[in-house]
């Protein structure tokens, strides 16, 4: 057993200073299991985080352990120039889930470079580099993707490669149409995007969260992006759905988070990452033929498609449908829902209770205000911790979301556990608040 202490000065010597750590006392997780993680000083957390971070099915599945071992014992990884089978038999997979018709796959790395190939791809088809994007959204800090990220604090440079114009959708309870009713709300958001265009020339594209993740886990209402959609087709305007976060079931009803918007699917592009690797490397995007194919390159980066990520993403997949976790998302997210709305019910600094399946998220406020608290959910994202609960903080406009996206394979006795933990440590903040005389 170690001190973190020691690494974390090594840490601050030699990496960014942007690179930011989580919690007063940052931790190492030096294993993982399941739901679980251990840090290196021997504590156990429950993980209710890392299923958006990288870790989609369970930490240290032993089918992927395994097809990532076998692969690597064989061949770690040649170049795109190569024949790739791993990487053709990952493809055929992911295109024909992702409901695009003739669809072609492009591996990358990560979500951000995904991104940022559909970004090249959609200007290229549609020779512009004007896009249209959401307020409050997230796409990753790359060159091209802070262009299109929807809050200036999560964006380290104002410069773009992009023309970025910002619609209204997202975000329900803040903003010029706040508390307008579902059809309502889509009418006002609609007329903005017309408004929009009216006044620009060809845009390439939309991209889009279905649910935002950075941003708090909100989404505009079911039937959102089929109204944009109607808008974008007259006139030629692609639609990239992101779904590094919604996507592979996460959300329970449905298995990508476009999904949920009915007649406007399937977009032309859909972008994934993280979650299918289960902790490797891989990113990539979904495209109709006639848009992935119209690019004259040879490839873009060489690195992505490795065949040891291929071997881990294709036990994954392979696992994640065998058990049905989708299915599981569904039951034991509206478990976790119900269990986190009660522990929630007369606690003053929540203000909401929301999300799908197995994304869910708690917007705190300052008592008695309407107003975000980023304190607050730092204070109780460090009790959690010390009840031995892993969540994610800092989501939503003014960044006091508490994010819960534990692994798709978590348990009804887990989802009891860490709402009880979360219970305790949302009470424990709002006695602290309570003694300290407030800490908006
Ligand atoms: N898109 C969304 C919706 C994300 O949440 C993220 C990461 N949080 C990204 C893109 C970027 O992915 P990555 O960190 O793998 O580059």
């Amino acid at each position: 057993m170690t001190s973190p202490d020691g690494l974390l000065s090594r840490h601050r010597a030699v990496l960014p200073d942007w690179l930011a750590l989580y919690y007063e006392r940052p931790i190492e997780i030096t294993r993982g299991e399941g739901r679980h993680v251990w840090d290196a000083e021997g504590n156990r957390y429950l993980d209710f985080f890392g299923g958006i971070l990288t870790t989609m099915t369970a930490h240290a599945l032993p089918e992927v352990t395994r097809a990532v071992t076998d692969q690597a014992r064989r061949v770690l990884h040649t170049s795109t120039l190569y024949l790739n089978r791993p990487m053709v038999e990952l493809a055929e997979k992911v295109a024909g889930l992702s409901g695009i018709p003739d669809a072609r796959v492009f591996f990358t790395t990560s979500g951000t470079e995904a991104n940022d190939t559909a970004l090249l791809l959609a200007s290229a088809y549609r020779r512009s580099n004007q896009v249209l994007a959401m307020r409050n959204s997230y796409h990753g800090r790359s060159f091209s993707t802070v262009g299109i990220t929807g809050n200036a604090a999560w964006s380290p440079t104002s410069l773009s490669p992009l023309q970025t114009l910002y619609v209204h959708g997202s975000v329900r309870s803040r903003g010029p149409f706040a508390g307008l009713p579902d059809g309502e709300f889509i009418d006002a958001c609609v007329a903005d995007l017309r408004d929009l265009l009216d006044q620009t020339g060809g845009v390439a594209a939309l991209i889009a969260e279905p649910i935002q993740g950075v941003g708090g886990f909100t989404s505009g209402p079911d039937g959102l992006f089929a109204a944009f959609r109607e808008v974008l087709n007259e006139r030629g305007i692609l639609w990239i759905s992101d779904e590094v976060q919604t996507g592979w079931g996460r959300t329970g009803e449905h298995f990508w988070g476009w999904q949920a918007h009915g007649a406007a699917g399937p977009p032309d592009m859909l972008t994934f990452a993280k979650g299918i690797g289960n902790g490797m490397s891989i990113g990539g995007v979904v495209a109709r033929a006639e848009v992935m194919n119209c690019l004259d390159a040879n490839s873009i980066s060489t690195f992505g498609g490795s065949p040891v990520t291929m071997a881990a993403g294709q036990a994954n997949l392979g696992y994640l449908l065998e058990h049905d976790l989708q299915g599981n998302a569904r039951r034991v997210g509206a478990l976790l829902m119900e269990r986190l709305r009660e522990a929630a019910a007369g606690v003053d600094i929540v203000r909401e209770v929301r999300g799908r399946g197995l994304m869910i998220g708690i917007e705190l406020v300052a008592p008695g205000t309407d107003e975000p608290s980023p304190v607050l959910a730092s204070a109780v994202v460090e009790a959690a911790r010390e009840g031995g609960l892993l969540i994610g903080k800092g989501g939503g406009p003014g960044g006091s979301v508490l994010r819960v996206a534990p692994p798709l394979s978590l348990t009804e006795a887990e989802a009891k556990e860490g709402a009880a933990i979360l219970e305790r440590a949302l009470a424990a903040a709002s006695a602290a608040k309570a003694t300290t005389g407030g800490v908006a």
